[in-house]
């Protein structure tokens, strides 16, 4: 038997990607083919499918090449529970995470796995998007968003990094040793640490379809991220409380003065109004924050399983594995 290569497994999650499946698999192919001749490496290709509801992991099973395995989920549940059901089958030396929508070019991906191979003293390289194509309104957001939650941890969550990066074995094994069911990758990289070394990059535009982001998606996330990640909101509530309340003291005193000391009527019914319509919608809003915080102890709290597998699908020459993350029915 010839002496064993160093692997590199390709995580890739995809959802209803069909259309652009075959353009993907060649894309592996040369990736593949790229590897081994300029790193001495063997490729093994994880696709996860994340519930797709066309025929793309038939699809899949048709055109890819060389050593794969489609690991299906029993339904959708998300991008970023659908990587960590990849990176639970990997075993190799090195993992790549990458998006099958073709947002992810080849060329980066060289880059990034040249980057790793030539500084021993990196464990993980990270594609950074440079956001060229992002709006002044979103960009300013998404920085509000990162000063907020990176405002009070050991770690920073860095911006505009995504799940595009390649990392070693140990990383990987790390990496899946958070079982967090509400997953937010961006936070759980930073926090499993490791030397980390960006590469800014532009996405290359979607083969075919449309993202799955949808704005009130992106919202749903950034809360995931706070209530995984940060206490910031929280404090702001008692911080806010202790404002509004200084504020009724100081406002109770002058009214108190006014009326002992002036003799002047107390103008009653609007200023009532607006302290009980503004502390009451500040009390819903600030009810619902927490509630959000509870939601996310009590979803973690259940003892179910990150997901379920439905089936792996293998070409003829990959590794038998078992999928971990997968309950007998
Ligand atoms: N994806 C997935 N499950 C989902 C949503 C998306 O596996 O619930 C896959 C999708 O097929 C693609 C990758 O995750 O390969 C990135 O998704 P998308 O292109 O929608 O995100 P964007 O590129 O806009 O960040
Ligand atoms: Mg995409």
């Amino acid at each position: 038997m010839a002496e064993s290569r160093p692997v590199l497994d390709i995580v890739a999650p995809f959802l209803n990607e069909a259309p652009s499946a075959l353009a993907f698999a060649e894309l592996l192919a040369a990736l593949e083919a790229a590897v081994a001749e300029r790193f001495g490496m063997d490729v093994h290709k994880i696709l996860v499918d994340d519930g797709s509801r066309d025929d793309g992991a038939k699809r899949f099973s048709q055109v890819l090449t060389g050593s794969w395995e489609i690991v299906r989920l029993s339904r959708n549940f998300g991008k970023e529970v659908a990587v960590l059901a990849g990176l639970d089958q990997s075993r190799g030396d090195m993992v790549l995470i990458m998006d099958a929508d073709l947002q992810h070019s080849m060329d980066i991906s060289l880059k990034l796995i040249a980057e790793l191979v030539e500084h021993p003293d990196i464990d993980v390289v990270y594609a950074q998007n440079d956001r060229r194509e992002a709006s002044w309104r979103r960009s300013q957001l998404a920085r509000l968003f990162y000063s907020l939650i990176n405002s009070s941890q050991r770690f920073d969550i860095p911006e505009n990094a995504g799940d595009f990066r390649v990392m070693r074995g140990a990383v990987a094994r790390a990496l899946t040793s958070l079982r967090d069911k509400r997953r937010f990758n961006k936070g759980l990289f930073a926090w499993a640490g490791f030397r980390q070394k960006a590469l800014p990059y532009s996405p290359e535009n979607r083969a075919s379809g449309t993202s799955k982001w949808s704005r009130l998606n992106l919202i749903a996330f950034s809360l995931e991220g706070f209530t995984s990640f940060s206490v910031i909101p929280l404090r702001l509530i008692s911080l806010s409380g202790l404002l509004a309340a200084f504020a009724g003291a100081v406002y109770g005193a002058k009214v108190f003065f006014e009326v002992i000391f002036y003799g002047i009527a107390v103008p009653g019914y609007p200023s009532l109004l607006v302290a009980v319509v503004l502390l009451g919608g500040l009390n819903l809003t600030l009810l619902g924050l927490i509630g959000e915080y509870v939601w996310v102890t009590l979803s973690e709290s259940k003892d179910r399983p990150v997901y379920i597998v439905r089936d792996v699908v293998r070409s003829d020459v990959a590794p038998d594995r078992l999928a971990p993350g997968a309950r007998e029915a």
